[in-house]
C-alpha cells in the first residue's frame, strides 16, 4: 500500500527543487561553509528571497529579523538555513496553518469541486490529478465538462477521466454550461456519487460575459445541491509570478473561492509564491501539482513544504 505520507513529502521536495537551488540552499557539500554575515551578504538573501517570489514586503521582514537575531558575524551555512526556516515559521506558521484544513469529503453525501482557472494554467490535468486521488481514496467521481466553448477541452477532459478510471459526464448537444452543471448534479444524486468535480471553460478574468456564465454555474450548485459540501478552487500555474494574486483576486470576486491548486510548481523556480498568496489573499493552497503525471499531486502542508523550500 502506497505511504500518502511520506509520498507527500518527497512529491514537495522534489517539486520545490528549481525553487531551492535559486535559494541556494541544497547544496550540502557546503553547508560547513563560514559566512561572512555582512551588509552584502544580507542584500543577497534579500534579492534570493525576492526571486523565489516570495513577495517583496515578507522577503524584507525575513532579512531584517535575521539581522536582529543572528548577533555574530560569522556563521555556518546549515545554521543560518535553520535560523531562516524559523524565522518563516514565526512568521508565517500561525496564519497559515489557520488557513490550512485538509479537504476531506463528507461521507454519504455530495461532495462539489468547482474547479476554474485561465487556460493553461495546469486546470484539465489537475482535475484528472484530483479524481484520481479521490478515487484512490475509495470514493465514487464523476467529472463534469462544462466547458462547452472549446470542442478540445471536452476530448482532453476525456481522456483524463479514463486515464483516472472515473465516470464523466459530456452530454451529446448540450451547450450551455450551466445545463451541463445542472445535469451533472441529477445524475449525481441519483447515482450516489461521493464527489462531482465540475470543469469550466478557461475564463479570461477580463471577458465579462464568461464571467457572468461562472456566476451562473455557481448559482446553479448552490440552488440544486443546497446541502452539498461545495469547494470552489482555483487551478493556478507557479511560474506566474504575482499574476497568481491578481487572478486569484477576480475569480475571489466573480464566486467566491475556497482554495487553491497550485499547479507546476515543479517546473517553475518560484515556489516562495505559495507564501505570497497565502499571507496576500488568506486563501489556502490545497493542492500543488508536481509533474505532468496523473500521481504527481500533493497535499500542501506547512512544514513539508518549509523542508522543501530550505535545505
Ligand atoms: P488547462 O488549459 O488549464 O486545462 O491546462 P492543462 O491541464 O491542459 O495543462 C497545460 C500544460 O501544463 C500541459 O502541458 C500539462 O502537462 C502541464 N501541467 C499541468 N500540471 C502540471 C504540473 O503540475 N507540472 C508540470 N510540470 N506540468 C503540468
Amino acid at each position: 500500500m502506497k505511504n500518502w505520507l511520506t509520498d507527500n513529502l518527497l512529491k514537495i521536495k522534489e517539486a520545490l527543487f528549481k525553487t531551492r537551488s535559486v535559494l541556494d540552499t541544497d547544496q550540502v557539500a557546503i553547508e560547513k561553509i563560514h559566512i561572512d554575515l555582512n551588509e552584502d551578504y544580507y542584500e543577497s538573501i534579500l534579492e534570493k528571497l525576492i526571486k523565489s517570489d516570495i513577495g517583496f514586503d515578507l522577503s524584507n521582514k525575513i532579512v531584517s529579523e535575521l539581522k536582529n537575531e543572528i548577533k555574530s558575524e560569522n556563521i555556518e551555512k546549515a545554521e543560518l538555513n535553520i535560523k531562516i526556516k524559523e524565522i518563516v515559521r514565526t512568521l508565517l506558521g500561525q496564519s497559515v496553518n489557520k488557513l490550512l484544513n485538509k479537504i476531506s469529503l463528507i461521507p454519504e453525501q455530495l461532495n462539489i469541486f468547482l474547479v476554474v482557472g485561465v487556460n493553461g494554467s495546469g486546470k484539465t490535468t489537475s482535475i484528472g490529478k484530483l479524481a484520481k486521488k479521490f478515487k484512490d481514496d475509495g470514493h465514487k467521481v464523476l467529472i463534469a465538462a462544462a466547458d462547452t466553448f472549446r470542442a478540445a477541452a471536452e476530448n482532453q477532459l476525456l481522456i483524463w477521466s479514463e486515464k483516472a478510471q472515473v465516470d464523466i459526464y459530456s452530454p451529446e448537444g448540450i451547450k450551455k454550461p450551466d445545463a451541463v452543471v445542472y445535469g451533472a448534479i441529477e445524475k449525481a444524486k441519483n447515482e450516489k456519487y461521493d464527489l462531482l468535480i465540475v470543469d469550466t471553460a478557461g475564463r479570461l478574468h477580463s471577458q465579462v460575459n464568461l464571467m457572468e456564465e461562472l456566476k451562473k454555474i455557481n448559482t446553479i450548485i448552490d440552488k440544486n445541491a443546497a446541502t452539498s459540501k461545495k469547494e470552489n478552487l482555483i487551478v493556478i500555474d507557479a511560474s506566474i509570478g504575482q499574476n497568481a494574486i491578481t487572478q486569484a483576486e477576480l475569480f475571489q470576486k466573480a464566486i467566491g473561492l475556497s482554495g487553491i491548486v497550485l499547479a507546476k510548481l515543479d517546473s517553475s523556480s518560484k515556489g516562495g509564491v505559495v507564501l505570497n498568496i497565502m499571507s496576500k489573499l488568506s486563501l489556502p493552497v490545497k493542492f500543488i501539482g508536481t509533474g505532468e503525471q496523473i500521481d504527481d499531486i500533493a497535499e500542501f502542508t506547512f512544514d513539508e513544504y518549509l523542508e522543501g523550500l530550505i535545505a
